[in-house]
């Protein structure tokens, strides 16, 4: 409604994740008019900053344009900045006073978007806080939670259910942000709107699926962070897992985001769960040129520490679409390169007359590049009749050359602000998720001595074990296989 007023109230705004994520989301969405009349961004946090020095700060980490600039001031002016404790009820009174000021004259509904850029050790405080004294009681309120949720099962029910004393689980949107990425975005309609694809997407066609995740960076000093959490907790429990249920799942009635979540949270179900020997562990150690530090030499990190930095891991799906195939999940740091990319390996051809011939794949590349591309059988042109591996190519740079990509919190705010919680994880689908990790987390951490990590250089491929970790579930790679790049 045009009469309606909206504030977005940013919490740990002095933070890394605000300045680098939630600001320029918002102020891509204000350029594109993709926000609502009458919004406002109210920042909170501790440090006492002046408001120019904020609105300086936040402008910083944002690219405009010549053309955008003055869409950025007209941003900027909408931006102001509350400082407070989060555990402290004077604070968010004051909080309170400064957003009530704001819609004072609004006609309409007065709605409100808490997002909280925060610790996880101040969620708890910081939600109730909101909820006693800066709930809109004449609007819609909404909670944005960032991960981590939790640590295993237990962790996770108890902040789950500290949350829900004060928050409905309508009211909560649990970011992974994987759920607001283009190519993640794009597997229901690949897979539903298709109908070759919807009838090959079953263990009579599909040998085995990897998704994988690579980044060529290991911890950069904040390894005294990641040290704490691991590759696991990090990217597979949450993101890559997120992907593999949207490959998984089943057709949900409608795209209602309760119908959406009902069919992710049944294939994390159907999942068993993961124990040793389903996976493979590693850290990476100083580059073979010496000039790349160990995840060891990271000043953060325990000199003992066994916490891995790459991890792959088979998962199997107990149902009738999928029982026997494997999804091999494989993340890590400190790689050879960048990319995340979900690649689907078709059946063997029943009977077959080529004896050249690979398997079909199917790979959906979620980033950089976006693309999707089919690897497939055909005849090496000219007189030869040899079958060859091509492909049929949908890069993204190339067909949709004017299109901007948005960024994964400019579409999951979006969502946040209308109301669709399709992408976000609902609490049922976390428990289930943690219930597939948690065995294994407490296996691999156990008292009765940890599971030590095999050692991989800085910027390798893979860890040597890979290869026959991957072929042991199955995957068939075709090495005479090269792609040459047509040109843009
Ligand atoms: P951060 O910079 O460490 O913290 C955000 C703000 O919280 C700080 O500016 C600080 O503000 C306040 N804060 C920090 N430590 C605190 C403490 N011990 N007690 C009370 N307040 C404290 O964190 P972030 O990187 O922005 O991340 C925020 C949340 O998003 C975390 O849950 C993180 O796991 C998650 N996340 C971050 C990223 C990322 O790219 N950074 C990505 C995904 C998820 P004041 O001192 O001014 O109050
Ligand atoms: P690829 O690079 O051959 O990788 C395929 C799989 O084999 C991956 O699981 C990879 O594991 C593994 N692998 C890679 N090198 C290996 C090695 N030396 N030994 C054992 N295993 C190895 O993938 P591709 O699909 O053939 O593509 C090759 C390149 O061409 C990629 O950069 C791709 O983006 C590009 N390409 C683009 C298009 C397009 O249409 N846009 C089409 C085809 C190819 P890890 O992932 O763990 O390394």
């Amino acid at each position: 409604n045009e009469k309606d007023s909206t504030v977005v109230v940013v919490l740990g705004a002095s933070g890394d994740l605000a300045f680098k994520k939630t600001y320029p989301a918002l102020f891509g969405l204000y350029k594109n008019s993709f926000l609502p009349p009458n919004i406002s961004i109210v920042g909170y946090a501790r440090s006492s900053i002046e408001l120019a020095d904020f609105r300086k700060r936040v402008s910083s980490r944002i690219k405009a344009t010549d053309q955008e600039k003055s869409l950025l001031e007209e941003f900027l002016a909408k931006c102001t900045y509350v400082s407070g404790k989060y555990d402290d009820a004077e604070s968010f009174k004051q909080l309170n006073t400064a957003v009530d000021k704001i819609q004072s004259t609004t006609l309409g509904r007065k709605h409100r978007v808490f997002y909280m850029a925060l610790p996880p050790s101040v969620f708890i405080p910081a939600s109730q806080g909101l909820k006693q004294h800066v709930y809109a009681h004449d609007g819609n309120n909404r909670l944005i939670v960032e991960k981590p949720f939790g640590k295993d099962s237990e962790s996770s029910r108890e902040l789950a259910t500290r949350l829900a004393e004060n928050w409905k689980e309508d009211e909560i949107y649990r970011i992974d942000h994987y759920l607001g990425k283009e190519m993640v975005k794009n597997l229901m309609i690949l897979r539903f709107a298709n109908v070759f694809f919807g009838a090959i997407w079953n263990r009579q066609y599909i040998h085995n699926v990897q998704i994988t995740f690579k980044e060529p960076i290991g911890t950069e000093g904040r390894g005294g962070y990641f040290d704490e959490f691991g590759i696991i907790r990090d990217i597979m429990q949450n993101h890559l897992l997120q992907i593999l249920t949207i490959v998984a799942m089943e057709k949900p009635v409608t795209l209602d985001a309760e119908d959406v979540r009902n069919e992710k949270v049944k294939v994390l179900r159907a999942i068993k769960p993961l124990t040793a020997s389903d996976v493979l562990l590693a850290q990476y150690g100083r580059s073979k040129d010496g000039k790349e530090e160990g995840y060891l030499d990271d000043k953060g990190v325990p000199k003992d520490s066994v916490t891995p930095t790459y991890a792959a891991a088979a998962f199997y799906i107990k149902n009738e679409r999928w029982d026997g195939v494997p999804f091999i999940l494989k993340c890590g740091k400190a790689l050879d390169q960048q990319k995340t990319e979900i690649r689907i390996q078709f059946q063997d051809v029943p009977g077959n007359i080529y004896p050249s011939v690979m398997r079909n794949e199917l790979v959906v590349r979620v980033q950089p590049e976006e693309a999707v591309y089919m690897k497939f059988a055909n005849k090496q042109p000219g007189l030869s009749s040899t079958a060859v591996t091509s492909e049929l190519d949908l890069s993204y740079a190339r067909r949709y050359k004017d299109v901007k990509i948005p960024d994964a919190y400019e579409s999951l705010i979006l969502d946040v602000l209308n109301g669709d919680k399709a992408n976000f994880v609902r609490d049922d689908e976390l428990e289930a998720a943690w219930k597939i990790f948690t065995p294994l987390l407490h296996e691999i951490e156990g008292k009765g001595g940890a599971i030590k990590p095999e050692i991989y250089a800085f910027g390798q491929r893979a860890p040597d074990g890979l290869d026959a970790f991957v072929a042991k579930h199955g995957f068939r790679r075709d090495a005479s296989y090269a792609w040459s790049p047509p040109k843009i």
